[in-house]
């Protein structure tokens, strides 16, 4: 399968691991919008949050158990925004799931 974040998990492309666990893989993102941005992805090959199926939710309670850890461990004590972009309106580039974090710094209140 063609999908730049299925390579990254596999290591086939480089990446900057910040965590790592038998469901979820999050590193950092290479063009990054704020001090602090990485993403956090599901292992499994899953489209969109408009495309998860009942056998998903093991992965995204994964990934929803992993977020407030990789916040810690990159210091994000005073908060952080989370964003998933799903399909054309919402400008998703690369259709394999991946949650946003951005912070350390006072994000701009607009979302859009
Ligand atoms: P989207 O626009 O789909 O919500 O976000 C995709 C994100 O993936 C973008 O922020 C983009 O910078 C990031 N990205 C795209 N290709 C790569 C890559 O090869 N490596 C890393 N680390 N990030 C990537
Ligand atoms: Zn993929």
């Amino acid at each position: 399968m063609d999908c730049i974040f299925c390579k990254i998990i596999d290591g086939d492309i480089p990446s900057t691991k910040v965590y790592e666990d038998e469901n979820v893989f999050a590193f950092n993102d290479i063009n990054p919008q704020a001090p602090v941005h990485c993403l956090v992805v599901p292992k499994k090959h899953i489209v969109s949050v408009d495309e998860t199926s009942e056998c998903d939710m093991e992965y995204i309670a994964a990934i929803f158990r992993a977020i407030p850890k990789i916040a810690s461990a990159l210091g994000l004590k005073n908060g952080y925004r989370v964003i998933t972009n799903v399909g054309e309106d919402g400008c998703q580039s690369v259709k394999h799931m991946h949650f946003h974090i951005l912070g350390g710094k006072k994000l701009p209140e607009s979302m859009g």
